[in-house]
């Protein structure tokens, strides 16, 4: 006798779902002893793409086993709320990742920014400046000064708790699963702004002989005019995420 289980899955996992299925509850049936992973699985659902599975309302690990009339949720993974024990906030999830960065995380945020990440960061924000821009923009607060995520007006925050730029990289590359969001040199690392990429003949007057030489693509940031080609800084970045121990 197989067992017979409702099931909801929620957001974006209902993508992994036939149309029937999706975005309602609807009932399955599984053979007797089936864990809940494989039962998310053979739904089509990636369990690398889940975060959290309650049955009758209670979290269960992926090794649950699957038993008559269980109801069954099944959660996306979320962005991070947690708040280094300081305070847990639930508000409802921000869909993407977009940063503020405090005063003091400049060489971060470039770095951010140089893998394509949305990194807001001036360094003469006041701590109202970034609880605003972040409410407005929907930007998650990345700071290392714990008094600034207790405000009660953050809703999205998280403290960075290494103090080297490259380790500090590495743990929010952890902490929010950014791997494979990467975008590598296609955002100004100066102004945030995405680059446009141009060819020679557009951006000639802004090189000079080497480089008008030696290199055929370009990238131009519309916003402050700069240009960018891959040449020896270029590499040594390169160079140096591939260190990264992510
Ligand atoms: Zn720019």
């Amino acid at each position: 006798m197989p067992v017979f289980v409702d099931i909801r899955v929620y957001e974006e996992l209902n993508d992994f779902l036939k149309k029937d299925n999706q975005k309602k509850i609807f009932n399955a049936a599984f053979p007797v002893n089936t864990s809940v992973k494989d039962a998310v699985e053979s739904l089509g659902i990636p369990h690398t793409e889940v975060d959290m599975i309650l049955v009758n309302s209670i979290p269960v690990p992926f090794s649950y086993r699957l038993k008559n009339m269980d109801y069954i949720s099944v959660y996306p993974v979320f962005e991070s709320f947690d708040i280094s024990g300081v305070t847990k906030v639930r508000a409802a999830p921000l869909r993407s990742y977009k940063f503020i960065f405090d005063v003091h995380l400049g060489k971060l945020s470039r770095y951010m920014r140089l893998l394509g990440f949305d990194s807001l960061y001036e360094n003469n924000f006041s701590d109202p400046e970034i609880i605003e821009k972040a409410q407005k923009e929907q930007r998650i607060i990345l700071t290392c000064d714990i008094e600034l995520l207790k405000n009660s007006r953050v809703t999205h925050g998280y403290f960075v708790r290494n103090r080297k730029p490259k380790q500090q990289l590495e743990e929010l590359f952890s902490r929010f699963e950014l791997k494979s969001l990467c975008r590598p040199f296609t955002r100004c690392s100066i102004c945030n702004t995405i680059l446009i990429q141009k060819t020679k003949k557009d951006v000639v007057s802004y090189l000079n002989l080497k480089t008008k030489k030696y290199y055929s693509e370009f990238y131009y940031c519309p916003s402050c005019l700069k240009v960018y080609w891959k040449g020896s800084h270029f590499q040594n970045l390169e160079r140096f995420f591939r260190t990264l121990d992510v």
